[in-house]
């Protein structure tokens, strides 16, 4: 008899964070080490759902001025953990930022193909993965049309680096499933800074992170959840002060 594996139900930021360090995933998810409250939590979800707005008024077929824009940020913004004094700062933040993507972009706003797109993966042997594309447009390069998907980033995170996470690479998979083609670039813009980057979409991308998912699944359901030790990871770590050794910490942290 072919014993049944028990379900796995994944989505985006839990397989990034597997694949960052599975111990980290394992503390977090198993044992509830989650990251501390910080008061400016929740800024980059804001500056997100503010874009998301603008975008579907667009898919829509409405547009807007800046005023609209500016309206939009006000009615959206919202930080849970913020006092008053700090809310009206990344608010001002808030409204730069969302009025320097406007600008830039708006010429670009009719070729957006989707904005906030739901995705649910069924990868087969009872694995299940979901999560949200914040946006995917249609771009003319080169006299072709191109379909890139881009994600959104907030704050000092890299854009370069970014390009690097394997969270990226699952739009990519996520997007053929939805729409049974193959998206051709992958993007990071960064709203704080307007720096973006993008990488192509090469052959056999999805169905490397499709192995990656599985074997992330495989290893889960076998708590085979090892650190992954670096200076890069460890140093900027929440749990570092648990998890590693007098040893590793003189190694990795200080
Ligand atoms: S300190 Fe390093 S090894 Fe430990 S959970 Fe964090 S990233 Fe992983």
């Amino acid at each position: 008899m072919v014993e049944e594996e028990s379900a796995i139900s994944l989505n985006f930021s839990i397989l990034q964070d597997f694949f960052d360090c599975a111990y980290r995933f394992k503390l977090s998810m198993f044992y509830g080490f989650v990251q501390p409250i910080a008061a400016a939590m929740g800024y980059g979800n804001a500056v997100h759902n503010i874009v998301r707005n603008i975008h579907k008024k667009y898919l829509d077929g409405e547009s807007l001025t800046s005023e609209e824009v500016q309206s939009i940020v006000e009615e959206t913004f919202f930080l849970p953990y913020a006092n008053s004094k700090m809310e009206q700062n990344m608010l001002a933040s808030a409204k730069k930022s969302v009025d320097s993507y406007f600008q830039k972009n708006k010429e670009d706003f009719k070729n957006i193909e989707m904005a906030e797109a739901d995705i649910e993966l069924d990868m087969g042997d009872g694995i299940k993965v979901n999560g949200r594309i914040d946006l995917v447009k249609r771009r003319e390069i080169s006299g072709e049309e191109k379909i890139t998907i881009v994600d959104f980033k907030t704050a000092d995170r890299d854009v370069t680096e970014c390009l690097e996470a394997e969270q990226l690479r699952i739009y990519a998979l996520g997007y053929q499933e939805l729409t049974g083609k193959s998206a051709d670039y992958l993007e990071i813009l960064n709203l704080d800074n307007a720096e973006s980057d993008r990488v192509r979409v090469t052959e056999g991308l999805t169905e490397t992170i499709a192995q990656d998912i599985r074997n992330a699944a495989k290893n889960i359901r076998a708590n085979k959840l090892d650190k992954k030790c670096s200076k890069e990871k460890c140093s900027t770590c929440y749990l570092n002060y648990l998890c590693l050794s007098k040893e590793e910490k003189k190694t990795y942290v200080e």
